[in-house]
């Protein structure tokens, strides 16, 4: 265990420090489990749904009851070597599974089969900005294992029971090296991870359903000294409570050794009702579980052809599209990442920039007025009443000068509300700008002969007094005029 910590020692030398916190560095690393999205176990035929009545989604595979054997499935392996790719791993050609041994009621076969020596999934780097600063955190490894069953303290019975329908299902356990310096950090680079294995589609995301549970390792020291003894905050499924308790233990550890007292390893459970961490067991070293290569298990053996296949059915990954976004459609770094922070929205911008041919509009669009639209009613983006054809149809309307942008929010209003032909709204709105010079030349004629004052003030050098002009003419249009050809209009007229 010493040698482990020295390891994570050597690989802190050079890293940036993150804020002061009374004094002291926040050393954080996580542990994160992410259920893999196949339809039934790592090893067994059993299903993986959520929600089914209790215990009867367990076989014997599962319970490893006598005269049963494991059979790995290749859709979690497949997943593993998705996750992998996407954030620049080693993939091991051969990697080992383990019995990881301890006793709990959830687990009832007294084993839990993961991987120890040998993980399939090496190094590799998650990046991400936190405000606009950004951050690389590094992967240890990612394993696959299997999930054990739930307790269900049924407190109202005073009871607790066992539901063993979890058991067997599998999960990739994705390990940090201890890279983040502050809960911002932590919270930041879990969206991120949270993104990428939704993002390619191997795990489902749901954090309330338990698809997604973070651990946060969490010590602290006073700068330049060597890294402090870690508490380990156990099963963090909301991005609020991981700040909140990562926050809490920061604070709690700092006060102990203020106050003279040594940091226990440990690990800790979060309570949200009281916003405390509170120590579970003291915490167990490797050798306490007795690892040893399941016997049940050959290796597990990853062709480099099998890599390429997985490569090249991969979709573009969030990191890269942002890149392509800035470089195709001349977007800004920070718009390009808003625009990627899920597959659905980017294809949503795409397809409205692509048809509308207005990628800086369909950006603005998409990051101002409608998602301003969909979080008052926490929409996702693929429930949005206004699809990316329609607003491709209305930012067409303002690019071609039809509509004002003021105007343009009324359509939208319109779509909204459920409208699905923009240039019907347009015309029972009355909202066409006015491109009819010859009209506009006579509202503009009469503004001029009976503003002979703001006329003057202008050809004798105030620029402002034309603005005066400007804002009767766009009221004698009820709004319709299009400002900038009124400008052009009245320059030309009052030039002469
Ligand atoms: P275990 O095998 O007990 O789970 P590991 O050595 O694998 O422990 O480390 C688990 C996690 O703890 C990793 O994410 C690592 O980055 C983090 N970690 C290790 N040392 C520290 C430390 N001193 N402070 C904070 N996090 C740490
Ligand atoms: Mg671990």
């Amino acid at each position: 265990m010493s040698e482990t910590v020295n390891t994570f020692e050597s690989l802190q030398q050079g890293r940036p420090t993150g804020p002061l916190v009374h004094g002291y560095e926040v050393i954080i690393g996580f542990e994160t489990h992410a259920q893999l999205s196949t339809q039934s176990k790592i090893f067994s035929r059993a299903s993986t749904a959520f929600g089914a009545e209790a215990n009867t989604q367990a076989c014997a595979v599962d319970l490893a009851l006598p005269g049963t054997l494991p059979v790995m499935n290749k859709g979690a392996v497949e997943r593993a070597i998705q996750f992998g790719l996407a954030i620049g791993s080693h993939i091991a050609p051969r990697s080992i599974f383990a019995r990881k041994n301890y006793f709990y009621p959830d687990l009832p076969k007294g084993y839990q089969i993961s991987q120890f020596e040998i993980p399939v999934v090496q190094g590799g780097a998650v990046e991400f900005f936190l405000g606009d600063e950004k951050k690389t955190v590094r992967l240890v490894r990612a394993h696959l294992e299997e999930d054990a069953g739930k307790s269900l303290h049924e407190d109202f019975i005073g009871q607790s029971g066992i539901d063993l329908n979890r058991a067997g299902t599998p999960l990739l356990e994705i390990v940090t090296e201890p890279d983040m310096r502050s809960s911002a950090e932590a919270v930041a680079y879990a969206k991120e991870l949270h993104k990428i294995v939704t993002w390619i589609g191997i795990c489902d995301g749901n954090m309330q359903e338990g698809s997604f549970r973070c651990d946060a390792n969490v010590s602290v020291r006073k700068p330049g000294q060597p890294l402090g003894t870690r508490r380990e905050i156990k099963n963090l499924n909301s991005f609020k409570f991981m700040q909140q308790a990562i926050d809490y233990e920061v604070r709690w550890q700092i006060e102990q050794i203020e106050d003279g007292l040594e940091i226990q390893q440990a690990t800790v459970l979060f309570n949200p009702d009281t916003g405390e961490t509170r120590a579970m067991r003291t915490k167990e070293d490797a050798a306490d579980y007795r690892y040893f290569p399941d016997p049940d298990l050959p290796p597990l053996c990853i062709s480099e052809q099998w890599i390429q296949t997985i490569r090249g059915q991969m979709a573009e990954l969030p990191r890269t599209m942002a890149t392509r976004f800035q470089a195709d459609y001349g977007l800004s770094e920070y718009d390009a990442t808003q625009l990627t922070q899920s597959l659905a929205l980017a294809s949503y911008f795409e397809i409205a920039a692509k048809a509308s041919g207005q990628a800086k509009l369909a950006s603005n669009w998409i990051t101002g007025e409608l998602a301003r639209r969909l979080n008052g009613q926490d929409l996702g983006i693929d429930q949005s009443p206004v699809s990316a054809d329609l607003l491709s149809q209305l930012l067409t309307r303002i690019a071609d000068s039809t509509i004002s942008n003021s105007a343009a929010k009324q359509v939208f209003d319109a779509l909204w509300e459920g409208s699905a032909n923009v240039d019907a709204v347009i015309e029972a709105k009355g909202l066409k700008q006015m491109n009819d010079t010859g009209a506009l030349a006579a509202i503009v004629d009469e503004v001029i002969a009976a503003n002979a004052k703001n006329v003057a003030e202008f050809k004798g050098g105030n620029e402002k007094a034309l603005n005066a002009l400007v804002g009767q003419i766009m009221k004698a249009s009820k709004g319709k005029a299009n400002p900038q050809q009124v400008n052009d209009l009245l320059r030309s007229k009052l030039a002469g």
